[in-house]
Formats: C-alpha cells, structure tokens, sequence
C-alpha cells in the first residue's frame, strides 16, 4: 500500500516512474547493469543525460538562446551561483517573499554585492506577492515563483528589462511559461521534477560568460559546466535518470498545458473546502496569490491542528504538518499527486470540520 503523498520535497513521484525504473533497476535495458552502475562518459548514460535535457526543452518550448545545466548543490547554492555569475558591478535586485529569498539576499550580503530589496511582504508574514517595480539597469532581478512554505505564487512571471531570475524549486514543470521573459530560471529537482541530487538551471546563453571576477572558483562558474554539458564532473547520474523518467511521464500525460489545467482543478478544490468552511479552516495566503502547488492553512482552533496531522496520517495521508516557519498545515499538490487524491482530502478535510467545528 502507498500513502497518498502531500509532502512539500522530496515527495512522492509518479508511481509509473517509480515502477518503470523499478523494473530496469538492476538490468538497465538488458544491457547487464543498472544505469547507476556505468561510467557518465559512456554511450548508455549520455542518451539519459541528453535524453532529459531535450525533454525539458520540449515541455518548456525552450529555443536555443537557452542551455540547460544540472548541476549539485540545490537550489541553495545557486543562491551564491546567481550573484557570482551575473552581478556586473551595478545593482541587483531582490523581491523578498519569504524564506528562500530572504536565503538568497543572504548570500547577497555575504558576497558583498550592491543588492537592494525592491519589494517585500514580511510585514504581512509573507501572505502575498507585493507589488513589483524593477530597474531596467540592474544587472539582474530576483524572485521565487512559488513560495513552498507560505503557499504565495505569482500568477504570472513581472516584466524586467533587467534579467529575472527565478527561483521555480516548487513549480517547475507545473505550467506553461514564456521564456522570453527570463533570463535564468532553476530549481532542485526534488519539488516537482524528479528526486533530490540533481539542480536544473536553465540560463540565458548571454549569461552564461559574465562571472563577476577572476576569483570565482571553476566548479561555481555557469560557463564550466555550459562548456562541458553538465559533464565536467560526475553529475548525480541517477537522480537525473530519474528526473529523465519523469519527463516522460509529463509528455505521455500531455504536457505542462495539460498538467496545469489539472493542477488548477487540484488547488480549487482545497480552497473551496477552506472557503467554504465558516472559518473552521483559515487560508495564509491572500486568494489573488494563493499557490496552485502548495496549499498553507491552519485551524481557527490551533489545538486541533496536531489532531488534523495524525488523524490524515491514519488515513494514509502524509506530510500535512505544516513548516516550522509558519506552522498549521500545508498539503502540497504536485504534479504526481492526483486530482483523486485531492478529493479524498477535501472530503477528510470536510468530514474533519463538521466533527470539530
Ligand atoms: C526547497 C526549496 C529550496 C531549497 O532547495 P534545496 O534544493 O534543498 O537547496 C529553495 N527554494 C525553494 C522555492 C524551495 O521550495
């Protein structure tokens, strides 16, 4: 039996990848290993490793003004890679939306780099995408398109003249997105794409050689790892086999098109059982922001909150618990999460109420 994953990452991935890599786990297509057991250099791994990055430029529409990398070290190290890449001398530019970006303005501080904060909502605990007004100088602007713990995701990408970088950890691969306003667009692979160890940057390729200074080291330069295909040292081969898999599975289920209309069905159908609750159920984030992939919320009761977890977690559902950050409760709807499984939440969720309320 599997539990029904509500995880926020890593979390549950589709079961027909898990049981197609399941079936080639110790015969890779007969060929007499497991792909984790071949050298990244060799014929077999290559077709994988490419395999993925074209899948990804065929969900995304990408042209070839963009290079897709995969790199390590999570999303948190591209909080450093950003800046020592792309800062000019000039100014950078950060909208603070909650903890991943106050990280990265962090990194920011640490490196020295003039950075300013343009827009926040920490005033409000990050309950919404406050307004947006970048300067077209900067040498980059900098945002989170969906903030994991608060449940805040911008509707649709700010305009920059300036390059916008966007932290898309938790909702890559879950819409469509016009890469024409991006300069740099990542993510670790564990939210919404694929397992942990593998980092997807899709970058710009006029960003790619503009590294702030001679002391970057090689390994942190986009430029070396662009060169060498991602191949410059030995990448997480299987946690991109995987990430492989699951891009497949997206193509075969339609798209991000096809994902994205059932991803908004999922989101509405928990925000009506908070809506429509008399208050039982209070949402965080202000509805015009609310996220389509992780829905934050708490009990007007708090006391009841610890009950709702583990009485969901008999049920078979798990992760509800909500960040330590924000506390209350938090599902995250993921691509791998059905619209089923939503309503047999909602259904909990309703049921849950009318014994409690
Ligand atoms: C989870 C998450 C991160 C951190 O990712 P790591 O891969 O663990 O470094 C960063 N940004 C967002 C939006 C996230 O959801």
């Amino acid at each position: 039996m599997r539990m029904i994953n509500f995880s926020a990452g890593p979390t549950g991935l589709p079961l027909e990848v898990l049981q197609k890599a399941q079936s080639e786990f110790v015969n890779y297509h007969n060929e007499g290993y497991s792909i984790m057991e071949i050298s990244h250099r060799s014929k077999t791994y290559e077709e994988v490793h490419f395999g993925a990055m074209q899948k990804i430029r065929e969900l995304y529409n990408i042209s070839d003004d963009f290079d897709i990398l995969f790199l390590q070290g999570g999303a948190h190290l591209q909080f450093s890679m950003i800046p020592l890449n792309l800062y000019q001398g000039g100014v950078t530019e950060y909208v603070d939306t909650g903890v991943w970006t106050s990280k990265a303005i962090k990194e920011a501080q640490i490196l020295g780099i003039n950075h300013k904060v343009v827009a926040s909502s920490k005033d409000d605990n990050f309950n919404h995408i406050p307004d947006i007004n970048f300067d077209d100088n900067a040498d980059f602007s900098y945002i989170c398109s969906n903030n994991t713990i608060y449940g805040t995701q911008y509707k649709s990408l700010p305009k920059s003249k300036a390059p916008l970088v966007v932290d898309s950890s938790s909702d890559f691969f879950s819409r469509p997105l016009d890469f024409s306003d991006i300069g740099v667009l990542y993510g670790g692979a564990q939210k919404n794409a694929g397992p942990s160890g593998v980092t997807i940057v899709i970058i710009r390729k006029d960003l790619i050689d503009r590294v702030s200074s001679n002391n970057v080291p090689m390994f942190l330069r986009y430029k070396t790892h662009a060169d060498a295909k991602s191949l410059y040292n030995t990448p997480p081969t299987f946690a991109v086999y995987l990430l492989n898999l699951n891009m497949q599975w997206l193509l075969d289920r339609g798209g991000l098109k096809a994902i994205d209309q059932i991803n908004t069905k999922k989101a509405e159908i928990l925000y009506s059982v908070i809506d429509s609750s008399d208050d039982f159920y209070i949402g965080h984030a202000k509805k015009e922001d609310r996220s389509v992939m992780n829905v934050s919320f708490g009990i007007k009761n708090k006391d009841l909150e610890p009950i709702f977890v583990s009485e969901a977690l008999k049920n078979n559902m798990l992760g509800l618990k909500g960040h330590r950050h924000l506390g209350g409760i938090r599902a995250s709807i993921y691509n791998a999460v059905s619209v089923e499984d939503v309503s047999i939440l909602a259904d909990f969720m309703k049921e849950f109420a009318r014994k409690n309320g």
